[in-house]
């Protein structure tokens, strides 16, 4: 069916058309689709990216709805005390038995490059970028070797989902699959805005090292 698109039409009013649209083309090509997906949430994969909406997870890895679990943050990060972020992982590991956990990041990140500068972007997003402060301050030596802004930018992305995987490796919820089920495996990606392409840039398998203050014995 064609709906027609009236020019004027509010912004929001189109997401609503071309949902129908959507829902329409599916049944049109497989008529069990939504009927299918009702029955099926086992996904293999938890996402943990960037809410920039450039970097749709689905989209970029070609994954169809029932087959990727996802979380989205600024600058995908994995902060201690995010109650959000840890009711996910928790449900992700525990329940669905993800068998991967993948932190996307992207090249050219502006939580990223806010982060590197010295503005005051105000008492929650400031709270937020410290965090990317530290992962800086943390690497400083490196990074300040790179005399290229964007370069620098772009080596702090990489570094940042590194960070963010071992931050994922500090938490009881994955030491005790590792120790019980030796999964999840954790993986760090950046994503280029450039090419398309995902480039793997750190990964940890279960019983990977980590340091020792982080580790409970007791699970
Ligand atoms: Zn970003």
């Amino acid at each position: 069916m064609v709906v027609t698109k009236n020019c004027n039409m509010n912004e929001y009013q189109k997401l609503l058309v071309d949902n129908k649209e959507w829902a329409e083309e599916m049944v049109g090509k497989d008529p069990d689709y939504f009927n299918r997906l009702l029955h099926i949430q086992t996904p293999s994969f938890l996402w943990i990216g960037c809410s920039d909406s450039r970097v749709p997870a689905d989209k970029i890895t070609g994954t169809q709805p029932g087959e990727i679990f996802v979380h989205r943050n600024i600058a995908n990060l994995v902060i201690n005390d995010d109650v959000n972020l840890f009711s996910v992982l928790d449900y992700a590991v525990n329940q669905l038995k993800v068998k991967h956990v993948i932190i996307c990041g992207h090249y050219g990140c502006g939580g990223i490059q806010a982060a590197m500068s010295n503005r005051d972007y105000n008492y929650v997003l400031n709270m937020w970028l410290r965090n990317i402060k530290d992962v800086y301050r943390l690497y400083r030596e490196e990074l300040d070797n790179i005399p290229n802004e964007e370069k620098r930018l772009n080596m702090l992305v990489e570094l940042n989902v590194k960070e963010q995987v071992m931050h994922l490796a500090k938490t009881s919820v994955i030491q005790r699959a590792w120790k019980n089920e030796q999964r999840p495996y954790l993986h760090g990606w950046v994503y280029s805005l450039e090419n398309g392409l995902i480039k793997p840039v750190f990964e940890m398998n279960p019983g990977a090292h980590i340091d020792p203050l982080y580790i409970y014995d007791d699970l």
